[in-house]
């Protein structure tokens, strides 16, 4: 059977680092077997969705290259949830219950208050017909709950290994809601199965879902026949540098905020999110590719990984260095650097942690600077020995070379003066690959004190 996994975000926020490492964790599981990978929006909860975070989601990983096989929404899809769950129904696996939340929470909080675990107690197993026809002549609507079998809950897990659960200490989940919508832990499992995922991957906050989950897929097994129980793996979640869960900061870690404020390469953010948490170090990757090649979810750790900021600028920044500028001719074009060509990308991009950054040298190469011409006669006996053009590569160095000779001064004497002069700037970029971006008019100007 071919691999077959699924990334199943909810469109109810943006993407952060940690929903965006799960996609890119399967992409690369399904890409490395030669499987297929699917996207399914997880829409069933209508007041909270919302068409812009669906289209967001889709942006962010067409942004990073996860370019999904299948795509499915569980909201064209009620039909057949209704259906199986006619045939769960009708199997005796979903029972009709008609407490409130306020009864719910007051029973919750006397077994917490007697040490017991808040377990379900289904009272609603012992109603009679009676007691139903009343209840809903009070006005009361049914919410459904899934009858656990209680026997143990074993599977082998790629990340935890073996995992063990008591189905009696798990209570009876609800799948329907009083208005009749099938919830999540339902749902998750008929497109599991109609769409025949072999490898369910996702956060560890799932482990207990799957438990019951492997209920629910074995009882549609048993009543519809066909389909195995997926593997399973679950991911530790991603904190931040202290050990925090990621909730509080989500809208600054969101992809678009990366993408967009950051200033983040989307192979920046493959290459950290694709080895954080696993045995393999951390290092600029500039094609997924190589990525797929170096996967395995073997790999992936059972510690909590941390998700520091700041390790993924220096990633970005080392990723910069590496990029060809036909990688980067685009975003350059974007920032109004139309003329940005592969020898200006080559000068600064040693540089830059962000590409946006390459405007501040583009304003040195191409536009006016008010230089720092701090040592009129020095600067005039160089601008004598400007060499006539073409410039290239090696002028700065014949140019130096020249001015060391005629004025004796070496070092920090001689280049700071010059790169005062040239650049506006103490620190920059290597003037060998700048001056010829300069070009010979602009360079004499600056160094005689004028704007050029
Ligand atoms: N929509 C669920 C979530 O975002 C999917 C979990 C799963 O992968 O089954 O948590």
């Amino acid at each position: 059977m071919s691999v077959a996994v699924r990334f199943a975000p909810s469109p109810t926020g943006l993407l952060h680092v940690g929903n965006v490492r799960l996609a890119l964790v399967n992409w690369l599981f399904a890409r490395k077997a030669g499987g297929n990978f699917l996207l399914r929006l997880d829409d069933t909860d209508e007041e909270r969705s919302k068409p812009e975070y669906a289209e967001g989601i889709e942006r962010d990983l067409t942004w990073l290259g996860l370019t999904w096989d299948r795509f499915a929404r569980e909201s064209d899809r009620y039909g057949r949830y209704d259906e199986v769950a006619a045939a769960l129904k009708a199997a005796g696996r979903l029972y009709p219950c008609y407490e409130t939340p306020e009864e719910l929470n007051l029973k919750r909080a006397s077994l917490v208050s007697q040490g017991r675990p808040p377990i379900y107690d289904r009272a609603a197993l012992r109603l009679t017909d009676a007691d139903r026809t009343r209840l809903e002549a009070e006005g009361r609507k049914p919410h459904w709950r899934f009858k656990l079998e209680h026997t143990p809950v074993e599977w082998t897990d790629l990340v935890r290994g073996p995992v063990h659960f008591e189905g009696s200490a798990l209570s009876d989940p609800v799948l329907i809601r009083e208005d009749g919508r099938p919830l999540y832990t339902l749902t998750s499992v008929v497109d599991d199965v109609d769409l025949a995922i072999t490898h369910v991957i996702r956060g560890e906050d799932h482990v207990a879902n799957t438990a019951v989950q492997i209920q629910i897929f074995e009882a549609l097994t048993h009543i519809e026949g066909g389909g195995a129980v997926p593997v399973f793996a679950h991911l530790p979640l991603l904190t931040d540098a202290t050990g925090q869960g990621l909730s509080k900061r989500l809208g600054s870690l969101s992809v678009a905020s990366l993408r967009e404020e950051e200033g983040i390469e989307p192979m920046a953010l493959a290459s950290l999110l694709a080895k954080l948490g696993t045995s393999d170090a951390i290092e600029p990757r500039l094609t997924l590719d190589e990525l797929v090649a170096e996967f395995d979810i073997a790999k992936v750790s059972r510690a909590t990984p941390k998700f520091d900021p700041e390790e993924l600028l220096r990633l970005n920044a080392r990723i910069l260095h590496l990029l060809p500028f036909e990688r980067v001719a685009g975003e350059l074009a974007a920032l109004g650097l139309d003329d940005a060509d592969a020898a200006f990308w080559e000068a600064v991009r040693p540089n830059l942690s962000r590409v946006a950054e390459a405007r501040d040298w583009w304003a040195v190469t191409h536009a006016p600077v008010a230089p720092a011409a701090d040592d009129p006669a020095f600067l005039a006996e160089a601008a004598a020995l400007l060499p006539e053009e073409p410039w290239d590569l090696s002028t700065w160095g014949t140019w130096t070379g020249a001015v060391k000779a005629k004025t004796g001064r070496k070092g920090k004497d001689l280049f700071l003066p010059l790169r005062r002069a040239l650049t506006g700037r103490d620190h920059g970029p290597e003037l060998k690959n700048l001056l010829p971006l300069i070009g010979r008019t602009r360079a004499q100007k600056r160094l005689a004190g004028e704007t050029a």
